[in-house]
């Protein structure tokens, strides 16, 4: 297929995926393009319509694992997307960010404005836009969890029909690691924050930090969490399979982490085939021995 030669943003072919995903596996794009306004999206996005071509919006790429074949239409990456838009209103405390932004540069700016609330983010490797679709959580402390759905007032989406749309809060159903806007675009999230001192929150985006190293798995390749946690009262989905001695457990390339066992890591050379190998895997032991089935996190997207 030949592409229209006045797009304004290029579009390329044959792309590796791999380096557009934080596992590192996957294969091409058939196309692929990195919109960085509005008008960039909204023109790539009707030119997939038109031309019944199947098209993906992908953030920083950390919850998203592509097949070994790879995506037989368009990927449109958003990674710098409006990508350094934040409006802070000092007097309601909302903060405006861009799908686009990484939720890192997301928490220092609103530390640096001295508002609270987006600090549990600072360490989840992820944009705006991803975190929004996903409802990303995390708190260091057991048994209670902050999740970015809590703090979303409205968002700006580009809906199944291709218009403009803002949804308010009262229209928007989050709940765990789930919004409700699948089909939808997100372009903005407008955020209601609190005022705290800056060396606070500061302290905050540190002490997260500092859990996360000490608990998780930093240095391989991963995409976080590979499992769900079960409802509550069950155990998490960590203490399930390292429970059950899984740790380590190895599929081609890709192994349960010997430091967190709900993280898979590419140890070299994995594959989506590997991966989806070591998920069935885990998932059949914990369901023999434990009776829970344990529900992906990761999205493995195949087209
Ligand atoms: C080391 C590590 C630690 C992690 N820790 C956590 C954690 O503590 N808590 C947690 O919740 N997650 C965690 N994750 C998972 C991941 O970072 C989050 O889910 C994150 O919010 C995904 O953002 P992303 O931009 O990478 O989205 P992607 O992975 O690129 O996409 C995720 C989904 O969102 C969709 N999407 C992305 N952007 C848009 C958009 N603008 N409009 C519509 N759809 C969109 C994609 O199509 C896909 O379905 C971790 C991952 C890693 C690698």
């Amino acid at each position: 297929m030949n592409l229209p030669a006045d797009l304004k943003v290029s579009v390329r072919r044959d792309v590796d995926l791999s380096k557009y995903c934080t596992m590192r596996i996957g294969g091409p794009a058939r196309f692929f393009a990195e919109p960085r306004t509005e008008d960039e999206l909204v023109e790539l996005v009707q030119f997939a319509r038109e031309e019944a071509v199947p098209f993906f919006i992908l953030g920083k790429g950390s919850n998203v694992v592509f097949a070994d074949e790879g995506y037989a239409g368009l990927v449109i990456t958003l990674i710098h997307f409006n990508d350094q838009d934040i409006r802070i209103n000092p007097t309601t405390h909302e903060v405006a960010a861009s799908s686009g932004v990484h939720l890192y540069r997301l928490a220092l700016a609103c530390r640096d404005a001295g508002l609270s609330g987006t600090e549990f983010l600072s360490g989840i490797p992820g944009t705006v836009g991803g975190a929004v679709m996903m409802n990303a959580g995390f708190s260091r402390f057991a048994g209670q969890m902050n999740e970015i759905g809590d703090l979303v007032r409205e968002i700006r989406v580009l809906d199944e029909a291709g218009q403009r749309q803002t949804l308010e809060r009262s229209r928007l159903d989050f709940s765990y690691r789930h919004s409700g806007l699948e089909g939808k675009i997100i372009l903005e999230a407008v955020l209601q924050l609190v005022r705290r001192d800056s060396a606070a929150v500061d302290a905050e985006i540190r002490a997260n930090f500092d859990y996360r190293n000490e608990e998780q798995d930093l240095k391989h390749p991963s995409s976080g969490s590979i499992f769900k946690n079960p409802p509550k009262p069950l155990p998490s989905a960590g203490r399930l399979i390292d429970g059950l001695g899984l740790k380590e457990t190895r599929e081609g390339g890709m192994l349960v982490s010997p430091r967190h066992a709900n993280y898979f890591i590419n140890a070299g050379h994995a594959t989506c085939e590997d991966l989806s190998r070591l998920i069935k895997r885990i998932q059949k032991t914990v369901f023999n021995e434990k009776g829970i089935l344990l529900e992906p996190e990761v999205r493995i997207i195949r087209a």
